[in-house]
């Protein structure tokens, strides 16, 4: 299977583990996405554990701090207090030049979302340290992509941007819309500044999204499962048994679910 999953929380899965080796031998290539400490640190220990297996060729991983932790980010409430996080962090990022930051953002459902509240600042942390370190950003959305655009041209990015570090292996830092959920506004200012559009099964529920795709040149486009906790709820619902999930469950869900939603995107002529 050749398709890239943008957005998966491998730590979030049953057997994290075994689940890396199951996809790995079923060419399932994606992104471990990590969102807070806890995450950081299981999907450190499976990467730096297994990778001389080479379960993780072709894959690829991200750090950050979602807007759900972001209150709790700025209270000092995780580890210690938030500059062991950025810390942390950073130390995780500068271990390997393919990692991307993220997943960041705001969300109207969580607490800090208001215009320059605490959302904002540690999204906007985290959109510096991509731009100083050259790496793509994942951003999480669910609220004001509007907010997103500005907080990003306020941090710098633009579209065809060097990052100044020579040591860095993406020379184009790049937003990363995971999840994508905006309208045609939102896809021309985030092509703008050189974004990625991360297509979702969710992506394809909305119209204005929907038809907003059009828009998009191919080369920026990618698919996700963003499978966490909740998709193996669907799966454990979807069975209706009381069996075990296995890796190999897991994996084929994977499969049927990214297959899913590639087939049901269906390219527009005039997309290159
Ligand atoms: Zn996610």
């Amino acid at each position: 299977m050749a398709i890239f999953d943008s957005h998966l929380h491998l730590a979030r899965l049953p057997q994290p583990l075994e689940l890396a080796r199951e996809l790995h031998e079923r060419d399932y290539r994606y992104r471990a996405v990590a969102c807070e400490p806890w995450e950081w640190k299981a999907v450190d220990g499976i990467w730096t554990g297994a990778s001389e297996t080479g379960w993780f060729e072709g894959c690829g991983r991200s750090y950050g701090l979602h807007p759900m932790i972001a209150a709790q980010v700025a209270e000092g409430a995780i580890n210690g207090g938030p500059e062991d996080l950025w810390t942390e962090l950073r130390r995780l990022l500068e271990s390997d030049p393919n990692t991307q930051v993220g997943e960041a953002g705001l969300d109207r459902r969580y607490a800090g979302y208001e215009p320059g509240g605490v959302q904002e600042k540690v999204f906007r942390k985290q959109a510096e340290m991509a731009l100083e370190l050259g790496r793509d950003l994942q951003i999480h959305c669910v609220g004001d992509y509007g907010r997103i655009i500005r907080v990003l041209r306020e941090a710098g990015f633009a579209a065809g941007l060097k990052c100044a570090r020579p040591d860095s292996s993406i020379k184009r830092p790049r937003p990363v819309f995971h999840r994508f959920g905006g309208d045609a506004g939102i896809v021309k200012a985030g092509l703008s500044l050189g974004a990625l559009f991360s297509i979702h099964a969710d992506t394809l529920r909305k119209k204005a999204t929907r038809e907003a795709l059009a828009l998009i040149p191919r080369e920026h486009l990618l698919f996700e499962t963003d499978a966490d906790e909740s998709f193996i709820e669907t799966l454990v619902a979807t069975r209706g048994s009381g069996d075990a999930i296995t890796p190999q469950d897991v994996a084929v869900m994977l499969e049927d679910t990214l297959r899913d939603v590639v087939a049901r995107f269906s390219p527009s002529p005039q997309r290159g």
